[in-house]
């Protein structure tokens, strides 16, 4: 990886896509994910690189949602892998939820690549690597999944997520809950709770959101979650970003 300087301002940015274009390298990543990392990127200059209110309040139903759910599901590709591997797997513990791995651009090498790197965090079982089911309605191989996994998953959180995926899932009745940072995409507005946030911000606080819903009861969780208003946060969003935009302007 390049030395990237600490004093450097935009050190943490610079950092994140050294870590992209290294799992590129090692064939994590796909050469389209450096794409969807750019275009997530640019929506997080827009929205100040930080957590705002609304993605703050949406990772606490999120953590709701997860602990209200009989079989919980988080979905892994080769950008979560690369940025979030070992946070994806301690929010799974805390959960507990089981991971499961699931490309656009899926080759029996990728799979085996992102495999053996869970493995060796001590991940005992990455779900995804044997499909055996397929979301229906969805062509590509993203539909391949397991049954005791995504298939009969009731919540899947699905950071970084195409819309035709989103949809899918949402039409086998499950809860989507999705991170992107571009409120406008297809995945952003389909989802059922919409996380508009960096995914390497977003999965450490949902698991703290975790630790603190842990402590309350099953009732006040399914109320969180029963009165969620997905679009009434995505318009919030709206008008933070215009909002900012106008300040700086
Ligand atoms: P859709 O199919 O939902 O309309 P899309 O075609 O823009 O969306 P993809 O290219 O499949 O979606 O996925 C990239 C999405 O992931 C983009 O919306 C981008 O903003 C988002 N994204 C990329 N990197 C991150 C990140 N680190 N954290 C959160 N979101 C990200």
């Amino acid at each position: 990886m390049s030395k990237i300087p600490k004093s450097h301002p935009r050190y943490h940015s610079l950092m994140t896509r050294e870590l992209i274009s290294e799992a590129m390298k090692q064939g994590i990543v796909h050469e389209t994910g450096l794409i969807a990392h750019g275009r997530g990127e640019a929506f997080d200059y827009l929205i100040g690189e930080t957590t705002i209110p609304e993605a703050d309040v949406a990772e606490k139903i999120a953590a709701a949602a997860l602990l209200c759910a009989k079989n919980p599901v988080i979905s892994i590709n080769g950008n979560v892998t690369a940025l979030t591997a070992d946070e994806c797997i301690s929010l799974a513990k805390s959960i507990p939820a089981k991971l499961e791995v699931n490309l656009f651009h899926r080759t029996p090498e990728r799979v085996k690549k992102i495999a053996a790197l869970f493995r060796k965090k001590g991940v005992k079982t990455l779900y995804g690597v044997h499909p055996d089911a397929r979301i229906p309605g969805l062509d590509s191989d993203r539909a391949l999944c397991e049954k005791i996994g995504i298939f009969t998953a009731d919540v899947v959180l699905v950071p970084l997520e195409d819309g035709d995926r989103c949809q899918a899932l949402q039409r086998m009745g499950k809860t989507v809950i999705a991170i992107d940072l571009n409120p406008l995409s297809r995945t952003a507005q389909t989802a059922t709770i919409t996380i508009v946030d960096n995914v390497t911000r977003a999965i450490p606080q949902i698991e703290h959101w975790v630790y603190q819903l842990k402590e309350t009861t099953p009732a006040y969780r399914q109320k969180l979650v029963a009165t969620w208003d997905n679009s009434k946060n995505l318009e919030k969003v709206m008008g933070f970003l215009s909002k900012r935009l106008n300040s700086l302007s």
